[in-house]
């Protein structure tokens, strides 16, 4: 979609919390060729599970000390101030050799990178950079996902004037909100995330974003209880008459948010089986009186996230947003991967 720019893969937190270890070699087979990760400890785990042509870029910079574990592991620092910078090219002339590094411009997001006076201080000492291979120059939007917002021309002209003081090399701005924006947003490289994880990275209604994660609870028991019952802890719901129960194993030590106690719910076909009472770290009570009765039973599975709930559905119940259910995720989880053989052809 963005091409002729190239698309890297975002990869932080596990993949998203989906599983860096299964994601990053699929990307790799579709061609990725240029991974982020947030610190050194991901990218060194990172760094074998893909082919030494693909580039490991540490978004969080370059912690001092780290400089020459960072070398020895090959990973490429995102160099986000004129002291890491100092610090990358003292590793280089120690270690005697050229050191690949990408320089992050802060271009109004007030988060990372050089600040126009520490750009204006880069180009007026070119020494700071001995011994660093710069490959490429990044900058962050800050409201790439708000296609209309004023910030996101503001942030390119930003970018542009600071280009224009430094040398020519690939640049790097679009997240996966970006890479809904108009070209001249793209670059070389866009960045994209979230949007290879299947959430709406956009406000743009055209954007074309296929789920790419199911999740599913146990029933693990279903009951019925009068009218006068409450359930669950703190007694936040009482019934005003007779309902069904099912009891599901997931709770918000699986990273199911608590905050979809009365309100979230989760699904059997299309029916909708709102959530009881509040959330607990093992289970969640949803009421399924809406249902046949036998429809669920032990060890029954229901929808949590899938055809008829969003993950962007769930993110807005819980007043959150997709990124934060995902990189939640918890480890009880049984995960199974539809690419578990590469050569198969992939089921739909
Ligand atoms: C996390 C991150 C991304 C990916 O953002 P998405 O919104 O998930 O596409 C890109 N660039 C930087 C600097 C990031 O921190």
């Amino acid at each position: 979609m963005v091409a002729p720019a190239k698309a890297a893969a975002v990869v932080k937190a596990d993949g998203y919390g989906l599983g860096v270890t299964r994601i990053a070699p699929a990307l790799y087979r579709a061609g990725c060729r240029a991974f982020f990760v947030a610190d050194l400890g991901e990218a060194v785990e990172l760094r074998p599970l893909v082919a030494g042509d693909a580039a490991v870029y540490v978004l969080n910079g370059l912690q001092p000390g780290t400089e020459k574990a960072c070398a020895a592991a090959a990973v490429i620092p995102v160099l986000n101030s004129l002291e890491q910078v100092a610090n990358w090219s003292a590793a280089a002339r120690s270690l005697g050799r050229k050191l690949a590094g990408v320089l992050q411009l802060d271009t109004g997001m007030s988060r990372l990178g050089l600040s126009d006076i520490e750009v204006d201080e880069f180009t007026a000492n070119p020494a700071l950079r001995d011994g660093i291979d710069l490959t490429l120059i990044m900058s962050h939007l800050a409201c790439a996902d708000d296609a209309g917002s004023a910030a996101n021309p503001e942030q390119l002209a930003r970018l542009r004037a600071l280009l224009d003081k430094l040398p020519r090399l690939p640049v790097s701005l679009a997240n996966s909100g970006g890479a809904f924006l108009p070209a001249d947003f793209h670059f070389d490289l866009v960045r994209p995330g979230i949007a290879l994880y299947g959430a709406m990275p956009t406000n743009r209604p055209t954007a074309p974003m296929r789920p790419v994660v199911r999740l599913d609870a146990r029933v693990i028991q279903v009951r019925s209880i009068p009218p006068g019952a409450i359930v669950g802890y703190g007694a936040s719901f009482t019934a005003g008459q007779e309902l069904r129960i099912a009891t599901l194993a997931v709770g918000y030590a699986d990273g199911w948010p608590r905050h979809l106690g009365n309100c979230g719910a989760a699904y059997c076909g299309a029916v909708r089986l709102p959530i009881v009472g509040r959330v607990s770290m093992d289970s969640t009570a949803v009421d399924v009186t809406a249902l046949p009765a036998g429809t669920l039973r032990l060890g029954s599975l229901v929808e949590l996230i899938g055809p008829h709930q969003t993950l962007d559905d769930v993110a807005a119940d819980s007043g959150t947003i997709a990124y934060e259910i995902l990189t939640r995720l918890g480890p009880r989880y049984s995960r199974r991967y539809r690419d578990a053989d590469p050569g198969a052809a992939e089921p739909d």
